[in-house]
């Protein structure tokens, strides 16, 4: 089965609109370069400019969060993914492990987060991943099952269709710390069979990227693992060089 390779790069709070435009401008003149898709995750207040800077490239853009509200509201602060889909995003990342642990949201709520970004006609791209202390205490896998099964409570597996799945080991984001290839795909392999037991065509088709400290040296490793098919990549996303290096690498 044949699954799409994707590079997403998540700029988290960093930048301002000047390096926004032209991280932006230089990976459109680059991403045809890549036979992987990309996809591009700037803050909220440059999700405009970045997509007019990407112009008619094939580059796609996200939003790196959405509320958990269905439409409009009194909701301060928040932002909605119908937003989001109108101001010409396509993707969200949903559940990063700094929204759970900085910002306390719960498995349920990153669930309820995924079903808003499909109604909006946005691909979720949910995020999952232990803690080194969960890993230590062998709870790896009951952790990736935890929050992967609660978004199939809510939505049932078929929603996982046209999804993006991201394994990102907590202990690996930020921390120059990479899963080893072994470690990454035993944990892409677990999650993909977690699916196939719901649904074994969905798991086929699903694209499971890895996240972690991935830089231009060691994409070509993980992404050459039979269940790894991309990444979502942090700090090296913010130079345009070095994440065409790694899409180059996908
Ligand atoms: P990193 O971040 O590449 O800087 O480790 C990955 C992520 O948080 O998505």
């Amino acid at each position: 089965m044949t699954r799409p390779t994707i590079v997403a790069g998540n700029w988290k709070m960093h930048g301002n609109l000047g390096m926004a435009e032209n991280l932006a401008e230089a990976i459109a003149a680059g991403a045809s370069e890549s036979k992987a898709k990309l996809i591009v995750c700037p803050p909220y207040p440059y999700l405009d400019a970045v997509v007019r800077a990407l112009g008619d490239s094939d580059v796609h853009v996200g939003g790196q969060n959405l509320a958990d509200q269905p439409d409009s509201g009194a909701f301060t602060g928040e932002v909605s993914g119908t937003m989001l889909r109108d101001i010409g995003c396509w993707h969200v990342i949903v559940g990063h492990s700094e929204r759970r642990s900085l910002y306390g949201e719960s498995n349920e709520q990153v669930a309820t987060k995924f079903g808003l970004a499909r109604d909006a006609g946005l691909v979720p791209i949910l995020c999952v991943g232990e803690t080194l202390e969960e890993r230590e205490q062998g709870q790896m896998e009951s952790v990736l099952k935890a929050q992967l099964e609660a978004v199939v409570r809510m939505h049932g597996v078929d929603a996982l269709q046209d999804a993006i799945v991201a394994y990102e080991p907590v202990w690996a984001i930020g921390t120059g710390k990479t899963a080893s290839p072994d470690q990454a795909q035993a944990a892409h392999a677990f999650l993909r069979q977690q699916v196939a037991a719901h649904n074994a065509t969905i798991a086929g088709v699903l694209p499971i990227l890895y996240g972690g400290s991935v830089k231009p040296g060691n994409a070509p490793e993980l992404f050459a693992q039979p269940d790894v098919d991309g990444g979502l990549i942090g700090g090296a996303s913010l130079k345009s060089e070095d994440f065409l290096a790694i899409a180059a690498a996908a």
